[in-house]
C-alpha cells in the first residue's frame, strides 16, 4: 500500500514538473507574437499621497492575456522578453500605452498628477532610446513631468558613461526617475550620492513585519529620512495592513499597495478615482 502510494505521488509530481515545463516552453514561443495579438493589458495601480489625503499617481503594470494559458504574471515573462531583446519593443509599446491612458484622465479632468511606467535596463541599453522616448511623448501630446521611470536599485551601480549620460538626457527631458525594490538588490549605500533620482521606492520585503521587528523599522526609517535628506520623495510600496498603513504615515510622501488597493484592469481606473474616498486617518 505505502509503495503504492509512493508511486502515486511520484506521478503526481512528475506531471506537474511536465505541466511547468511545457507552460515555460510555451509562454517563450508565444510572447514574440503577444504585442502583434493585442495580447498586453496594463493594469494600474493608484499610489496614495499622504498630503493631499488622496490617490495622485499610477504605476502601470504589464499583465499578458494568453489565448490557452490565462493571465500571466509579468514576473513569468519580462525575464524571458528582457533575455530575448523582446523588452525593447514591448517596453515602447507599454510606454506609449500608459502615456495614451495619462493624457486621457487628464483631458478628462482627473487630478492624477504621475504615471510611473517601469523601465528595464535592457531598454537604456538599446541605442536611441531617449530619442523614441521624447518622439512618443511628442506624438501623444504629453508633458514629460507627468511621466515617473522606475528602474531597479542596480541602477545606481551603473559605471558606464554613456548610459549615464542617457539618464541625464531623460531627466533633462522632464522625466522623473525613480529607484524601485530599493533595499532587496546589492547595490550599497555608498552608491546613493553617484546617481540623482527624485523617487526612492522601498521594497515591499524591506516593511514585512515591521511592526514587530524593532531593529528592521530602525533601519527602514533611518533610510526614508536619508533619501529625504537627498532631496527625495519616498514611497513605501507592499502596504497590506491597515496598521502598516498607520506605521508609515508619517514617514514617507506616498504609499502603495493591496491595503489601499489591488492593481486595477483599464476600464476600473476612473470609477476608482471618482468613488474613491479612502484616507489613512
Ligand atoms: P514592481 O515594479 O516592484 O511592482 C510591484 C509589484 O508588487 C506588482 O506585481 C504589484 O502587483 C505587486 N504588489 C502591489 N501591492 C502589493 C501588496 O500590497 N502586496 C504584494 N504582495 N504585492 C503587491 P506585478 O504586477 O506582478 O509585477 C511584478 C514585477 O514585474 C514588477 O515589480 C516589475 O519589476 C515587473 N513589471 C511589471 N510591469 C512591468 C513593465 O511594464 N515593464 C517592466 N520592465 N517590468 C514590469
Ligand atoms: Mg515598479
Ligand atoms: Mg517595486
Ligand atoms: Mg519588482
Amino acid at each position: 500500500y505505502v509503495k503504492a502510494k509512493g508511486k502515486n505521488n511520484y506521478q503526481i509530481y512528475d506531471e506537474s514538473i511536465a505541466y511547468h515545463y511545457q507552460r515555460q516552453f510555451k509562454i517563450e514561443k508565444d510572447l514574440y507574437k503577444a504585442i502583434e495579438h493585442n495580447q498586453l493589458t496594463l493594469y494600474y495601480q493608484p499610489q496614495y499621497c499622504m498630503r493631499k489625503k488622496t490617490f495622485v499617481g499610477l504605476e502601470a503594470l504589464v499583465r499578458w492575456k494568453h489565448p490557452s494559458l490565462g493571465i500571466i504574471s509579468p514576473a513569468d515573462f519580462i525575464p524571458i522578453a528582457e533575455e530575448t531583446g523582446l523588452i525593447v519593443n514591448m517596453g515602447e509599446w507599454i510606454i506609449r500605452e500608459s502615456c495614451k491612458r495619462m493624457k486621457e484622465l487628464l483631458n478628462k479632468g482627473y487630478k492624477v498628477t504621475k504615471m510611473c511606467v517601469n523601465i528595464s535596463k535592457k531598454q537604456l541599453e538599446k541605442e536611441g532610446f531617449v530619442e523614441r522616448i521624447a518622439t512618443i511623448f511628442e506624438e501623444i501630446g504629453i508633458a514629460p513631468t507627468y511621466i515617473e521611470f522606475e528602474l531597479t536599485e542596480s541602477i545606481l551601480l551603473i559605471r558606464d558613461n554613456e548610459l549615464l549620460q542617457r539618464m541625464e538626457k531623460l531627466k533633462n527631458l522632464g522625466i522623473s526617475i525613480a529607484i524601485d525594490d530599493f533595499g532587496t538588490g546589492y547595490s550599497s549605500l555608498s552608491y546613493l550620492p553617484n546617481f540623482s533620482f527624485d523617487t526612492l521606492k522601498l521594497a515591499r520585503e524591506m516593511i514585512e513585519g515591521i511592526e514587530e521587528n524593532e531593529k528592521r523599522a530602525t533601519v527602514v526609517e533611518a533610510v526614508l529620512d536619508l533619501a529625504h535628506l537627498l532631496g527625495c520623495k519616498t514611497i513605501v510600496e507592499g502596504i497590506e495592513t491597515e496598521s502598516q498603513a498607520t506605521y508609515f504615515q508619517d514617514k514617507c510622501h506616498y504609499m502603495q499597495g493591496y491595503y489601499l488597493s489591488k492593481p486595477l484592469p483599464p476600464e476600473a481606473v476612473e470609477t476608482f478615482l471618482e468613488e474613491c474616498h479612502f484616507a489613512v486617518k
